[in-house]
């Protein structure tokens, strides 16, 4: 699966806000918003650029697929996902995206990011319903049981994550025995339980054009 490689930093730079991509970094005073606040490029410190109304809306649903590190496609595939459920399409769509696995085990507290939780689930480190998935973009469902692999259980690294991500909250919709390293899918996420400040109806729009 394709994904972008380029400078991190440079998308939360274009997005105007942080995106929380590169862990530890992001939360100290190295990261580039802090330093550079501005979007990348010749212009990108060029001041009163007003957006038009595509222009915001494209910006909005940039900013998603950044923070969760999905390409236009598998994004856009989610969409007519979301579409074809029950209820609102916004909704739907940020649920979708945080079922992914990797997110997942990036709330659990197993990564400092989720381009980190990508690779370690690439890694085949963590099973669902006790066999190993290495399938990034598996979703997860009520009832399943995420784990840390037996054999990946003597990793200092895991310990290290989960300590040093122990005040990160775990959303309500996982149920977290941090003991054994594991974890249950309790709900579908709704809404209130994603904290990223997405106004999920621009994207509607924008591919409702
Ligand atoms: Fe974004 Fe983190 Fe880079 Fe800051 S350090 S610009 S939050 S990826």
């Amino acid at each position: 699966m394709a994904r972008y490689t380029g400078a991190v930093c440079r998308l939360c730079r274009r997005e105007g806000q942080k995106l929380f991509l590169k862990g530890d970094r992001c939360y100290t005073d190295k990261c580039s918003i802090e330093r550079r606040g501005y979007a990348p490029g010749m212009h990108g410190n060029a001041r009163n650029k007003k957006l038009s109304e595509y222009g915001v809306q494209l910006r909005e649903k940039q900013k998603a697929k950044r923070y969760y590190g999905v390409l236009e496609n598998q994004f856009h595939e989610y969409f007519e996902m979301a579409n074809k459920r029950q209820g609102m399409t916004g909704e739907n769509l940020l649920s979708i995206l945080e079922t992914r696995l990797d997110n997942v085990v990036y709330r659990l507290g197993f990564a400092m990011s989720r381009a980190e939780a990508r690779q370690l689930v690439r890694h085949a480190h963590f099973t669902v319903n006790g066999r190993k998935v290495n399938i990034p973009s598996y979703l997860v469902k009520p009832g399943e049981v995420i784990a840390l692999a037996e054999n990946s259980r003597s990793i200092e690294k895991f310990k290290g994550s989960l300590e040093a991500n122990g005040s990160r909250v775990i959303p309500k919709w996982l149920e977290m025995d941090k003991n054994n390293n594991v974890a249950k899918v309790i709900a579908v996420p709704a809404r209130e339980d994603i904290d990223l400040p997405i106004e999920e109806h621009l994207i509607v729009e924008l591919y409702s054009k």
